[in-house]
C-alpha cells in the first residue's frame, strides 16, 4: 500500500468531510518556502503551512537549537520544577511585548492560549466576588476549535453542533472602515446589558474570516470602552504575532495595550507545538492569595515543554535578525506592487495587504460559501499549478513564509491571475 491508501485507512483529518474530500497530497520533504509531494512534485507554501512557518521549512538553524536541548533535557514537568529555557524564553519575550505584559503562562496550541484568558477573564471577577460572566466577541470571529475557544469564534458550521452548550458569549460587530461607530455603540450596548468579564478580538487581522482588516485607531477606542467599564481585553495574536502585520504584535500599531495576549502558531516556526497566554501584573495579582481557592487550576502536561521553548528562543533570534527583518518588508512591498496590478481587474472586487499578509476578493455570481464550489475550483487550480493556497470561500489570501524569494512570490501571484480566468 502507498501512502495515500493507508492514510485513507488509517487517519482522520481536520476540517474533511472524508465523503466527498480529494485525497490529500502526500508531502516528503520540505524546504525554504518549497515543499514536495511522493511524486517529486513541487509546491511553493504560499500560506506558511497554516500560518506557523515564517523562516522556511526544515529550518537547520531552530533544528540545531531543537537538537541541544533534546539531548540536554527534552522535558520535565512545570508543576514545582522550573528550567532554564522557560525563564530565558520569558525574559526575552519580555523585551519585544507591550511593557505592561508581565506574565506569561505556557499551553500547547492557539485554542488553549484562548481557553487560558477565557478562563483567567471569568476567574479574575469570581476571585473578586464581581458577577461577570458574559464574554464579548467579534462576528466571523475565529478563536479555536476547544469549547471556549469556539464558543467566542462565529463562524456557524464550526459550531453549529454545540449550540446551547457554551459560555455565554455576545457578538459586537467588526469595526470595518466606515463602519466604526456601529462597533462602538454595540460595545456600549451590551456592556449595559449584560455582566461583560472580558472581550476578546483579533487584532488588526481575522485570519479564519478571510483576512478581514480593521484600523488600529478603532481598536484603540473599543480597548478604551472596555477599560472604561473595567472589561478584561484579550487581543488573540495567535496569527498575526511574530512579524505578520510588519510589526512583531499587531497591537505594536495601537496606542492602548490588552490585559491578555494570546500566542501560538509562529512562535515555534511550525517545528514544537507551544503556546503562551500573557497576562499584566494586575490580573497576576487577583489570582495571587494566601486562599488556594484564588490560584489558576489550569495546566497541561507539556507545559513549558523545554524543547518547545529552545525552538521559540531560536524563531525569535532569527525574526530578530536584519535580514529577516529586510525579508518583512521585502514580502510587503511586493504585495503592494501586485496589488496595484490586480486591484481593478474585472473580476477583483476588494484587495487589502498588511506587512506581509495579501488579500483579495472575487466577484461572485452566488453566495460563496466557506467550502464552496468557487473555493474548490480555486483550490484545486493552485494545487495543480503548484501552488499551496486556502481559500475561504471567494476570498485568496496570500500569507507566505517571509524568507520566500521574489521569484517564488512572481510565481504564486501570476497563478492568482491565471485563477481569476477560471472561475
Ligand atoms: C489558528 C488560530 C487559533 C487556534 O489555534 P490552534 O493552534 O489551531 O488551536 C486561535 N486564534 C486564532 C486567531 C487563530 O488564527
Amino acid at each position: 500500500m502507498n501512502l495515500i491508501e493507508k492514510d485513507r485507512q488509517y487517519l482522520w483529518h481536520p476540517y474533511t468531510q472524508h465523503k466527498t474530500a480529494q485525497t490529500p497530497v502526500a508531502i516528503t520533504k520540505g524546504e525554504g518556502a518549497l515543499l514536495w509531494d511522493e511524486n517529486n512534485k513541487e509546491y511553493i507554501d504560499a500560506i506558511a503551512s497554516w500560518w506557523v512557518n515564517p523562516f522556511g521549512h526544515s529550518n537547520k538553524f531552530i533544528a540545531d537549537a531543537i537538537y541541544k536541548q533534546l539531548t540536554t533535557l527534552e522535558h520535565v514537568l512545570f508543576g514545582g520544577f522550573t528550567h532554564e529555557p522557560a525563564v530565558a524564553l520569558a525574559e526575552k519575550l519580555m523585551t519585544i511585548l507591550p511593557e505592561n505584559q508581565q506574565k506569561i503562562f505556557f499551553s500547547d496550541n492557539g485554542s488553549t492560549s484562548v481557553e487560558v484568558a477565557i478562563k483567567v477573564a471569568l476567574q479574575y471577577f469570581f476571585n473578586k466576588d464581581e458577577k461577570r460572566t458574559t464574554i464579548i466577541a467579534f462576528e466571523d470571529a475565529f478563536h479555536g476549535d476547544t469549547f471556549a475557544a469556539m464558543a467566542a469564534s462565529g463562524i456557524s458550521f464550526y459550531t453549529q453542533a454545540f449550540q446551547g452548550m457554551f459560555i455565554d458569549v455576545v457578538r459586537i460587530p467588526v469595526p470595518l472602515k466606515g463602519q466604526e461607530q456601529q462597533s462602538f455603540d454595540a460595545l456600549k450596548k451590551v456592556i449595559q446589558e449584560y455582566n461583560c468579564a472580558g472581550f476578546i478580538f483579533e487584532p488588526l487581522v481575522q485570519g479564519a474570516a478571510g483576512m478581514v482588516m480593521y484600523e488600529a485607531e478603532a481598536l484603540d477606542e473599543l480597548i478604551k470602552i472596555c477599560k472604561d467599564n473595567n472589561v478584561l481585553t484579550i487581543a488573540d495574536e495567535v496569527m498575526t504575532g511574530f512579524g505578520k502585520t510588519g510589526k512583531t504584535f499587531a497591537m505594536d500599531y495601537t496606542e492602548e495595550k490588552p490585559d491578555m495576549m494570546c500566542l501560538s502558531k509562529a512562535l515555534t516556526a511550525g517545528t514544537i507545538p507551544m503556546a503562551i497566554t500573557t497576562f499584566t501584573q494586575e490580573i497576576f495579582e487577583a489570582f495571587y492569595d494566601d486562599d488556594i481557592n484564588k490560584a489558576l487550576f489550569h495546566g497541561h502536561t507539556f507545559t513549558a515543554n523545554p524543547t518547545g521553548c529552545a525552538a521559540a528562543l531560536a524563531s525569535l533570534d532569527l525574526l530578530q535578525t536584519q535580514e529577516m527583518q529586510a525579508n518583512l518588508i521585502r514580502v510587503n512591498a511586493n504585495h503592494l506592487s501586485f496589488e496595484e496590478r490586480i486591484k481593478n481587474h474585472p473580476k477583483v472586487t476588494t484587495t487589502r495587504v498588511l506587512g506581509t499578509i495579501f488579500a483579495l476578493e472575487i466577484k461572485k455570481e452566488n453566495e460563496e460559501t466557506y467550502y464552496g464550489t468557487m473555493r474548490t475550483k480555486l483550490y484545486n487550480f493552485f494545487i495543480e499549478n503548484g501552488i499551496v493556497l486556502r481559500p475561504v470561500g471567494n476570498i485568496v489570501y496570500i500569507l507566505p513564509p517571509y524568507i520566500i524569494t521574489d521569484k517564488q512570490l512572481q510565481k504564486v501571484y501570476e497563478v492568482v491571475e491565471k485563477a481569476l480566468e477560471i472561475v
